[in-house]
């Protein structure tokens, strides 16, 4: 099991809390131009229905900033209650003021402490981003990302480095520089009167060991919630695989209140795939339930045929197929979990280890299915129609375990 969470301080973010005792919240952000209010509309719905429990859209010009009170609007009238959370830049400051609605609408602000402007004009600006956020009762994430960190603050701690006894590494020092940004701006933050209780903070960076560094740092000098994530983390399995590596090792010591999975989706690719990956890490962990897990071995040479393959994708889309009818009707279906191995070898094994599992014959072996319901043996299916008959056999499962009457 993981490790016991970091303390955090709990940050309400409209009907959702991060950290404290909280379960690890799943975000993810739009990829459409926040003016066109149908698109993002559309694509906030489908981020939230896949699962997405805050979902971030960009509020980066005056189009933007006129868009967010008719694309919460839209939302509500749809019945989609996620949070919206903005992310705003250099003309943040501005946005904010010109556009009160707009600052109404979102329930987080995203701000970037690297990228509010430069020397006065910045702490002026930052200033006046957290003084909305005040005003209007919201929360803010102060998002370092090591693409844009704050160059007089870069100045300033590498002189003082190349002044000491003991220069760090670059690399350190880049690290130190990460984590003093988002708590000298916390402080700050706090300085003019946002509570505790209102601050997340992140401090993205695209190396697996870069991040985990920068975010154990964190953890062990503040108890601001945390927002994780590896930015820039790439595509297809090189995405999924690095942000997987680097939010396990974190959560697995307790750390991260939120995760987003940064993923460039594939030429018109499914941008929900973050949210479903986001989901599978937490799920992997066994610090959250979101869908029944299917357990199937990897084949080998006793499976020569595909049918082993097939029949575990049809339970395994059965069961995606199912969910949104089973989520609302029998609670706590998402911690089922199925297994559908190849053979004798490690079939029964693992099937009585499910809550249903099914054994299927390898080649050469007697063309027969046994399948365990709650470890003891049910019935061994035969024939063609072996997909089906599991399939009810796994419906009439859920009903009888989870049906509330
Ligand atoms: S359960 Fe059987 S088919 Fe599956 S990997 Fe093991 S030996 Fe191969």
């Amino acid at each position: 099991m993981a490790a016991k969470r970091h303390p955090t301080v709990p940050v309400v973010v409209g009907h959702v809390t991060i950290g404290g005792d909280a379960p690890v919240v799943v975000q993810s952000m739009t990829n459409t131009d926040t003016a066109d209010v149908e698109a993002t509309v559309a694509q906030v719905a489908e981020l939230a229905r896949a699962g997405s429990e805050l979902v971030r859209i960009t509020v980066n010009n005056e189009a933007a900033a006129r868009a967010v009170p008719a694309i919460r609007e839209r939302l509500d009238a749809m019945g989609v209650n996620v949070p919206l959370v903005g992310d705003f830049h250099f003309n943040g400051a501005r946005l904010l003021e010109k556009y009160a609605e707009c600052a109404q609408a979102l329930a987080k602000y995203r701000i970037n402490p690297g990228n509010v402007g430069s020397g006065e004009t910045r702490d002026a600006q930052f200033a006046a981003m957290i003084e909305k956020a005040i005003e209007h009762g919201k929360a803010v994430r102060i998002g370092v990302n090591w693409g844009s960190l704050d160059k007089q603050l870069v100045a300033r701690m590498m002189d003082e480095n190349a002044r000491a006894a003991e220069p760090l590494e670059a690399d350190a020092m880049t690290r130190e520089i990460m984590v003093a940004s988002a708590l000298e701006s916390a402080a700050r933050a706090e300085a003019l009167g946002l509570g505790r209780d209102r601050i997340v903070l992140s401090c993205k960076m695209s190396g697996v060991q870069d991040l985990i560094a920068v975010y154990e740092m964190l953890a062990s000098r503040s108890d601001y919630a945390l927002h994780l994530g590896l930015t820039e983390a790439g595509m297809g399995t090189k995405g999924v695989v690095a942000s997987t590596a680097a939010l396990a090792v974190l959560l697995q010591q307790g750390i991260g209140d939120t995760v987003r999975v940064s993923l460039t989706p594939e030429p018109g690719g499914d941008r929900t795939t973050e949210v479903k990956v986001a989901q599978q890490i937490l799920q992997a962990m066994e610090l959250r339930d979101f869908t029944p897990q299917v357990i199937a071995c990897p084949g080998c040479g006793r499976t020569t045929s595909t049918y082993f393959q097939q029949l575990a994708r049809d339970i395994q889309d059965f069961l995606d197929a199912s969910m949104p009818r089973w989520r609302t009707r029998y609670p706590g279906v998402e911690t089922l979990s199925v297994a559908v191995m190849g053979c004798v070898v490690n079939g029964p094994g693992e099937s009585r280890h499910a809550d249903i599992g099914i054994s299927l014959p390898g080649t050469g072996e007697q063309p027969a299915a046994p399948v365990y319901v709650d470890g003891v043996k049910r019935v061994t299916l035969k024939g063609e129609g072996i997909a089906a008959e599991f399939q009810e056999i796994v419906e009439e499962y859920v009903r009888q375990r989870f049906g509330s009457g």
